[in-house]
């Protein structure tokens, strides 16, 4: 897709108003209305923040300083940003960074981000669905990028896995999600989920700092957490296909409880004995539980499960 179709950035005359508040956190009001009248009045025409895309918009100062530190940007950076809303975190990103690419589904957002936040140059507001964006046409030839973004909650799984099976992933992402996903994400063995294995089988993950519900304007229900993944040059365990690895780490956690020889027999749909032989020639304790796995483990079950089908199909060739 050109660039044409896909950018939109409209000039506004001025600024969006600032508002003063007591309190002892600093809130960002020079970019971001405290009050919902102001936000309905910033949202003109449009109406309140849209819940069903997740608008919960950060207004405290430290943790917008927290998430642009995490990202260690120099003028020689091009982030990401998916979902700037209102533009606290985006005016941050273009003071540090040397070009910053919006990416908001939202199109009353995404057509007055750059009017509120002065139309800084090195800003580039592209309205557009992250899940579905054609990164290669977002990226205009740039290939070293980072993403920074506090991510809408019901699309942060899709959005984070987009980036990282991407053809072009980012060198580091840091991002703001629902704090039970982020657990899940930096867990270590002993904690271990799918999301776990399939975060670190592609970056290195760390905790960054947890987020109040209040830090937000409007609160969400939920607490929020800052991720940080440095994304690894080559996978973190060497298997041939991705794709039957985590079909084969799916089914290790297809019955979370269960041991993982019970786990993996319901899940691969093998006799117990099949499995049994399996783990026994990976050297793995089939009475572990999934979530006590290293990827190395996984990756060790998944090469002899790979080595046990190629065995079957030879023998009943030979038949
Ligand atoms: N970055 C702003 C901040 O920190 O205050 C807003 C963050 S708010 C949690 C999430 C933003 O993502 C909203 O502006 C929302 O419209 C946008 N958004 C939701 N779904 C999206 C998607 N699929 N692709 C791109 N942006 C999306």
């Amino acid at each position: 897709m050109p660039w044409e179709c896909l950018t939109r950035v409209v000039v506004l005359d001025k600024p969006v108003c600032s508002v003063s508040m007591g309190g002892a956190r600093p809130l960002i009001l020079d970019s971001l209305p405290d009050s919902f009248d102001v936000m309905t009045n910033v949202n003109s025409g449009r109406g309140r923040p849209r819940k069903s895309l997740g608008q919960h918009f950060l207004a405290d100062a430290s943790i917008l300083d927290r998430i642009v530190a995490a990202a260690e940007l120099t003028d020689q950076d091009t982030v990401v940003e998916v979902g700037p809303g209102l533009g606290a975190l985006t005016r941050r990103l273009a003071q540090q960074a040397g070009q910053v690419i919006a990416l908001e589904i939202d199109p009353h957002l995404a057509a007055t981000l750059a009017g509120r936040l002065d139309n800084p140059a090195n800003l580039t507001v592209v309205q557009s669905d992250a899940r579905t964006v054609d990164l290669t046409a977002l990226l205009g030839g740039q290939t070293c990028y980072k993403v920074v973004a506090n991510l809408p909650y019901y699309a942060a799984n899709p959005i984070v896995r987009r980036f990282l099976e991407a053809d072009l992933p980012p060198s580091l992402m840091v991002v703001m999600l629902q704090k039970e996903v982020a657990q899940n994400m930096v867990a270590k063995p002993g904690d271990m989920g799918i999301l776990s294995v399939a975060v670190q089988y592609y970056a290195e993950a760390r905790m960054v700092c947890s987020v109040p519900p209040r830090a937000f304007r409007p609160p969400p229900k939920v607490s929020s957490s800052v991720v940080r993944l440095n994304v690894r040059a080559q996978p973190a365990v060497n298997v041939d296909d991705a794709v039957g690895f985590f079909k084969l780490v799916r089914a290790g956690f297809s019955a979370r409880r269960k041991q993982l020889r019970n786990s993996l027999a319901q899940g691969l749909g093998d006799p117990p004995p099949k499995v049994d032989a399996l783990l026994l020639s990976a050297d793995v304790d089939g009475r572990r539980r999934a979530e006590t796995l290293t990827l190395d483990e996984w990756a060790q079950i998944y090469r002899c499960w790979e080595q046990q089908g190629a065995i079957a199909s030879a023998s009943l060739r030979q038949d």
